[in-house]
């Protein structure tokens, strides 16, 4: 049960949240240096990328290897549907905190998707459906959420919940698919 959240990521209906928020340091997977914030120059104005078909080939293979979980369509679909970032880059800052946080919701989620193929206990088995409630809020989540559960204690208990699960025996297999 996974309550349809989706945590593959669809670039298509994404705003490439990916390609302006995260830092690149220049290495083996990145050709260069890019603070979080700045568009990478090979972004186009149409949201596409101008080197997508040769990113290994030429020194971007980080950008292969990035996977947002689902969250950037999120974040552009349910967050801030009505917000163009390229033509609106005042409003980045919040953008990008907020995908930040999303990344980290579905984190959690996909923890908590993998323990419940487990032979979990009836405890634990309501346990994590209760985390996994409190990570798919029923009217969605917000910018202030987001904020929210970056203090919240939520990633803690999660934590606690999975290191729990560390002796059953499929767990190692699980978490590694
Ligand atoms: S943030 Fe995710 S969905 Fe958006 S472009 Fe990057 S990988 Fe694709």
């Amino acid at each position: 049960m996974n309550d349809g959240v989706s945590l593959k990521a669809d670039c298509s209906q994404c705003q490439a949240l990916c390609c302006v928020a995260l830092a690149f340091d220049r290495s083996d997977m990145f050709a260069i240096d890019k603070p979080a914030g700045v568009a990478c120059p090979n972004l186009t104005p149409d949201y596409g990328c101008k080197i997508h078909a040769k990113l290994g080939e030429l020194g971007f293979s980080g950008c292969q290897r990035y996977d947002c979980l689902g969250a950037g369509q999120r974040i552009v679909n349910e967050v801030f549907p009505d917000i163009d970032w390229m033509k609106a880059t005042l409003h980045l800052p919040v953008i990008m905190e907020s995908f930040a946080a999303m990344r980290k919701v579905h984190e959690l989620l996909e923890l908590l998707f993998t323990a419940q193929k487990l032979p979990l206990s009836r405890k634990d088995g309501a346990t994590c459906l209760q985390l996994i409630a409190e990570l798919s809020p029923a009217s969605g989540w917000q910018a202030e959420t987001l904020r929210e559960f970056g203090d919240s204690d939520i990633r803690q208990r999660v934590d606690v919940f999975v290191k729990g699960l560390r002796n059953l025996p499929k767990f190692r297999i699980q978490a590694q698919k």
